[in-house]
């Protein structure tokens, strides 16, 4: 026998650790909604199909080319088996071994490890990751599997195995082009067997597989373009069908979009919002939702160049009758007509959100709820929607109840006359916020400021930069201004001045401290927006706030910038403040102590880290010093 790969008669092998791990649950652990494991199996078809159509543009020669593009399922009740059968793309035997004996999707491979036993048997949950082709092991004992390769070199191989660790792989010679799955079924899901029971599910799951599936010679699914229909003419039950299938859902989407245009391109798009964000339940980053096609034909599943890639979230279709159909996936990338494309629907996507937010607020503030994180990475990554997402945005603010969101555009309409800019504290809760010091300037002034909470708020924030020609500031900004409100005037009427230290001695304490405090700060200033709080740490240069220092540093890009020291500012109006000119001169030793643990305090009101070790130890000091002076 020679060792050429292809002309070795049959070998067996192990599968890859994760796909062992993967059968073991999908055998053990996933007991509800067997049914779909033909959902899985079809749609694998649908693409072997879609992929060869594509091929066949593309290329000169196929094998098999007259072979008409469809799914036929048999039967055989006797003998217990279903059989699968595609004209599609094929697998040679490298192609069978790498598909089916490896998990290629590294997000797939560490979720499938991290499952609980709970999560192992949400099927919605496994639906958006796809068993797959392995899926068949949840109703047969044994999988056979018949490929042959569109490509004119290859000759048919048979994929065999129970699922208990291993396969084979053996020659197959004189098949047609495409792939036939043949399950033996098990004892307890012989119902599989039967016509009814295979047609009810092709209808429930695969009704809107654009080939045809047949079972004894008869088409059983719709197959049409749900996307190419007239908006009036479709049932909410055929779009929530539709969605379910591609979207590989069980329950209903959150929102959808259903637009055509035709001036200056010809587009037709379907999208839907799902209810769930995937990406916060374990897996990572996920692929884009929305496919790409021409004139029914798909052109790029899953496409990561339609939308832009903070879209990704979204489930859909879009098809332009203007791309070429012969298009490679290389050529999309950088193809002008697919991005003018994208921009024309992500604009129209972001307005149809617009309107939600009007007519339907308690939706879209579930839909922001679950997809706000990806609004606010469009706002950062993307500067060409910074206005329209800039509408979208919503956060909790200091006039909101806890929990109730405010858009920028109500923010503004709230602003008394005398202010112009847009104000924005970060903190990790709304009670941290609300009893630390940043808010003092704004409450008396009844100057309104929203609560930043996300850690990448910020960000967004920084780089939305203004709103409705309003500057964004942080509450956190050395060089503030706050305006003269009318509030701000009745408040200073109302209240007795506090006594202050003279600027001289305010001047020589604060000297004083900076030398105290070294480079830990960059200036220590007395302040003119504190009344309660004895200090506060400021930004001086106005850029990082202390969130963004937050998740700068646990991500590790500290070591590449390091941050600039913050400003200390302090009241001179407040008792500790005062008091510490008349302890200096006491006990300079103590003195300097309560600097740095006023510092420390403040840091920790910003959200900032200290070194709780030197702080413990220091507070000691201070109370063992307080114990003696009492006893
Ligand atoms: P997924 O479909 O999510 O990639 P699967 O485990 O279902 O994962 O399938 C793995 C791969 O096997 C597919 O990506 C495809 O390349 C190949 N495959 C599965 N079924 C077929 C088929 N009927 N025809 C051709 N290739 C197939």
């Amino acid at each position: 026998m020679s060792s050429e790969k292809n002309t070795v008669q049959s070998e067996t092998k192990e599968f890859q650790a994760e796909v062992k791990k993967m059968l073991d649950i999908v055998i053990h652990s996933l007991y509800t909604e067997k049914d779909i494991f033909l959902r899985e199996l079809i749609s694998n078809s649908a693409d072997a199909l879609e992929k060869f159509r594509h091929q066949s543009i593309m290329e000169q020669e196929v094998f098999d080319s007259q072979v008409p593009l469809e799914i036929t399922i048999d039967l055989d009740e006797e003998k217990n088996t279903l059989t699968i059968t595609d004209t599609g793309i094929g697998m040679d035997r490298g192609e069978l071994e790498a598909n089916l004996g490896t998990i290629a999707h590294s997000g797939s491979k560490t979720f499938f490890t991290k499952l609980n036993e709970k999560e192992r048997q949400d099927v919605n949950l496994i639906g958006q990751f796809g068993v797959g082709f392995y899926a068949a092991f949840m109703v047969a004992d044994k999988v056979r599997v018949k490929s042959r390769s569109y490509r004119m070199d290859d000759m048919g191989h048979e994929w065999v195995s129970d699922g208990a660790g291993t396969y084979t792989i053996a020659m197959c010679p004189g098949i047609r082009r495409g792939t036939s799955i043949i399950l033996e079924l098990k004892e307890q899901a012989k119902d599989y067997a039967n016509e009814h029971t295979i047609k009810r599910i092709i209808k429930q799951y695969s009704n809107f597989v654009p080939f045809p599936i047949k079972v004894k010679d008869e088409a059983i699914n719709t197959v049409q373009a749900l996307w190419t229909r007239s908006k009036n003419e479709i049932k909410d039950e055929e779009y929530t069908d539709f969605y379910k299938f591609i979207g590989n859902a069980m329950d209903e989407p959150l929102a959808k979009l259903h637009f055509s245009a035709e001036a200056p391109l010809s587009i037709k798009a379907l999208l839907f919002v799902p209810k769930d964000n995937f990406e916060t339940m374990g897996l990572g980053r996920i692929d884009p939702g929305v496919s790409l096609y021409c004139r029914k034909v798909l052109i790029e599943q899953h496409s990561k160049t339609i939308l832009p890639e903070w879209l990704r979230f979204l489930k859909g279709v879009i098809d332009s009758e203007d791309l070429p159909l012969n298009i490679s996936r290389q050529a999309l990338q950088d193809n002008s007509l697919v991005a003018k494309i994208n921009k024309v629907v992500t604009k129209r996507f972001l307005k149809h959100l617009g309107e939600l937010a009007q007519k339907e607020p308690e939706t879209y503030v579930e839909l922001w709820k679950t997809f706000g994180v990806f609004l606010k990475e469009g706002v950062i990554s993307d500067f060409a929607y910074r206005e329209e997402l800039g509408k979208l945005l919503r956060f909790e603010s200091s006039k909101t109840d806890s929990g109730k969101l405010t858009s920028l555009a109500e923010y503004v309409e709230r602003m008394p006359a005398e202010q112009n800019d847009i104000y924005y504290i970060n903190g990790p809760s709304r009670e941290a916020i609300e009893n630390g010091p940043y808010l003092e300037a704004f409450r008396k002034r009844n100057i309104e400021v929203i609560f930043t909470l996300d850690p990448i708020d910020d960000f967004a924030m920084s780089h939305l930069a203004r709103f409705d020609e309003k500057k964004l500031l942080s509450a956190d900004r050395g060089d503030l201004e706050l305006p003269e409100t009318e509030a701000a005037k009745e408040a200073a009427k109302e209240e007795t001045p506090k006594e202050v230290m003279a600027t001289e001695d305010s001047d020589s304490l604060t000297k004083w401290m900076k030398e105290a405090l070294g480079e830990r700060v960059k200036e220590v200033v007395a302040s003119k927006r504190l009344t309660d709080s004895p200090a506060i740490v400021v930004n001086p240069d106005g850029f990082v706030t202390a969130s963004m220092e937050r998740l700068m540093r646990a991500s590790g890009q500290d070591g590449l910038q390091p941050f600039g020291a913050k400003n200390l500012e302090v009241n001179t109006g407040h008792e500790l403040i005062k008091g510490l000119a008349g302890l200096k001169e006491k006990d300079e030793a103590l003195a300097k102590s309560v600097v740095e643990q006023i510092f420390d305090n403040a840091m920790i009101q910003a959200g900032l880290m200290v070194e709780p070790r030197t702080m413990v130890e220091r507070t000691y000091k201070i109370l063992s010093r307080l114990v003696q002076n009492q006893s």
